[in-house]
């Protein structure tokens, strides 16, 4: 049984004059326990609307997510509460995750307060346990935000997820505000934690090397629908959609120039012009005017679901091309 599903999920912003943007259309998704799942995507594509539609922060205009067989759409504040000690997050800004003004410490004695463990001793206790995990020392505590490195902030970031003993973890970008030479030790990190404590994530990233270190799975996202999903050597070996194909190319091209800068940029200038906007979508299938294989067919008409594979599918008229 999956710990996380998806079933059509649905979030659009108001954009003025009527319109709408299209942020998360339809999604649906599975995440198996102790599976990683990795979504990746140009920014702009939903992925970030998609976290926060699951963490529940923003909420879905229709469709449904469950989490451990618990409808979570639409909880009350009460129950949202609860969520949170088996649902949390990293994201991407190490930096502005902590309150600038206080030292470490009450940052993180804060989340066991409110769930209500009222022993200091207690969560201390807590707090000692997940700071050993993360490989950090206990004076830490001690500082301000300012006075740490990007990658030890990154720590207490995952370290305070993990004060509450989640099950599941979404990260958003989690390594890419960090210098290159501490995204690795991040990454092995998660992997290290996510084996010792059975978590179940959700990996965002733009990445497609920190994807492939990573996950399991991985979901393709463009213009807030899911276009390709398959186990990840599948992915990595036999894409199916042109936008996974590109994307690979543009990352594997990259890899073999500098891998140190790899940029989203980069990445946007190798595909046929920018995405486009989520406001008004194109019709007929989302990426056909960037797409290099794009026919009649496919300015008109929605490519429905195939599936190459037992375990693998994608949205193209012309994925067995
Ligand atoms: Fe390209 Fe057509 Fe496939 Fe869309 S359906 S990805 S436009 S070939
Ligand atoms: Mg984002």
């Amino acid at each position: 049984q999956p710990l996380l599903t998806l079933d059509r999920v649905v979030k659009h912003f108001p954009a003025g004059r009527g319109k709408r943007v299209h942020s998360v259309d339809g999604v649906s998704l599975e995440v198996g326990k102790g599976e990683v799942l990795g979504l990746v995507g140009e920014s702009g594509c939903g992925k970030s609307t998609l976290a926060r539609t699951i963490l529940q922060a923003v909420t879905a205009d229709s469709g449904h997510i469950t989490l451990d067989g618990q409808q979570i759409t639409g909880l009350k504040a009460r129950d949202l509460k609860a969520l949170r000690r088996t649902m949390q997050f990293v994201f991407q800004d190490p930096y502005g995750a902590f309150d600038p003004k206080m030292r470490l410490g009450t940052s993180l004695h804060a989340p066991l307060r409110h769930h209500g463990m009222k022993d200091q001793a207690e969560r201390a206790a807590r707090i000692a346990e997940m700071l050993a995990k993360v490989g950090l020392e206990e004076d830490m505590l001690e500082r301000f935000p300012r006075e740490c490195s990007g990658g030890q902030l990154q720590r207490l970031v995952i370290a305070r997820a993990l004060l509450l003993k989640p099950k599941f973890l979404i990260c958003d970008e989690p390594t890419s505000a960090l210098d290159a030479s501490i995204r690795a030790q991040i990454l092995n990190l998660l992997v290290a934690l996510k084996d010792q404590l059975d978590l179940t994530l959700v990996l965002i990233s733009h990445d497609l090397r920190v994807v492939r270190y990573l996950c399991d799975r991985v979901a393709v996202m463009y213009l807030g629908q899911i276009v390709e999903e398959a186990p990840r050597e599948e992915l990595f070996t036999n894409p199916r959609h042109p936008y996974t194909r590109v994307l690979l190319a543009a990352s594997l091209a990259e890899e073999q120039h500098d891998p140190a800068h790899h940029t989203e940029a980069d990445l946007v200038t190798r595909l046929k012009g920018e995405p486009p906007s989520p406001i008004d979508p194109p019709p007929g299938c989302r990426f056909h005017p960037r797409c290099p294989l794009a026919q009649d067919l496919c300015h008109t008409t929605t490519p429905p679901l195939a599936w190459p594979g037992d375990d693998h599918s994608t949205t193209c008229h012309f994925w067995d091309r």
